[in-house]
């Protein structure tokens, strides 16, 4: 497909796809998605708490499908440990992508003395997440990828529709569980037996990556990212932003 035929798609499909994927429930908007996209259909994902719940819906319709890891150099040791044994346990075709430069030489040349803690976290967020993020869909170049994100994870997220064209991918974001809440997932993850991350049961309802000021555990009463970027007023790394790193 020619970058103008991508151009004209992500022009007409959003509003066209999200009335033809109203009444579908989340795993039927992955199966009309691999359908219409077949071979050009990516996803993403971090390996998180939840994360086998899309990775299940999107392999049952595409068992080979591309899932793009965004490994920053600072994920929780237990995050690899798990993508590991889901690779291995359910085949999955997972793109690992890493920053160009060493993560810790990264930090000794841009004033953070201490791993366990972000100075300036746009500008760490910024170099070694998106500036991955954005070459790993330069490279790869799919006409639309599947997210996990969901409404009730933040405000930002509550604006969001199932299908919109992101500019800076130059694709179409499909966020199939964006109207599920947390119970539905965990129904849908018992369902399947499912596994979680290994820190789940430690209170990391959202989980990215290890320094304190970047993660740490749900405290009682709190919503499901109030642990990311405690005391911040970032809320996203930026990855499902079409400006990148920002809020
Ligand atoms: S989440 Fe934290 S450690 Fe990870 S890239 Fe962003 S600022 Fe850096």
């Amino acid at each position: 497909m020619t970058t103008a035929a991508i151009s004209d798609q992500i022009n007409i499909l959003p509003e066209v796809a999200n009335k033809v994927t109203a009444n579908m429930s989340p795993p039927e908007i992955v199966r009309w998605a691999a359908d219409t996209f077949g071979p050009r259909l990516i996803m993403t994902s971090s390996f998180g708490a939840e994360s086998m719940c899309l990775i299940h819906m999107a392999t049952r319709a595409i068992p080979d499908i591309p899932i793009v890891f965004i490994n920053t150099g600072y994920l929780f040791p237990q995050t690899l440990l798990f993508m590991e044994t889901m690779r291995r346990q359910y085949r999955l075709n997972i793109l690992e992508f890493h920053t160009e430069h060493d993560p810790i030489v990264w930090l000794s040349v841009n004033g953070e003395p201490d791993p366990r803690t972000r100075r300036d976290v746009e500008a760490c967020c910024r170099a070694n997440k998106n500036s991955v993020f954005d070459r790993a869909m330069q490279s790869l170049a799919p006409a639309a990828w599947l997210r996990g994100i969901r409404a009730d994870q933040s405000a930002h997220r509550s604006q969001m529709q199932t299908l919109e064209a992101n500019r800076r991918t130059g694709s179409l974001a499909i966020s199939p569980l964006l109207r599920w809440t947390t119970k539905d997932i965990h129904q849908y993850m018992r369902h399947h037996d499912l596994p979680y991350h290994p820190l789940w049961n430690e209170g990391y309802t959202s989980i990215g990556c290890n320094p304190e000021t970047c993660t740490r555990p749900l405290t009682a009463g709190e919503d499901s990212r109030d642990g990311r970027w405690s005391g911040m007023d970032k809320k996203e790394c930026g990855i499902h932003l079409d400006q990148g790193a920002g809020i």
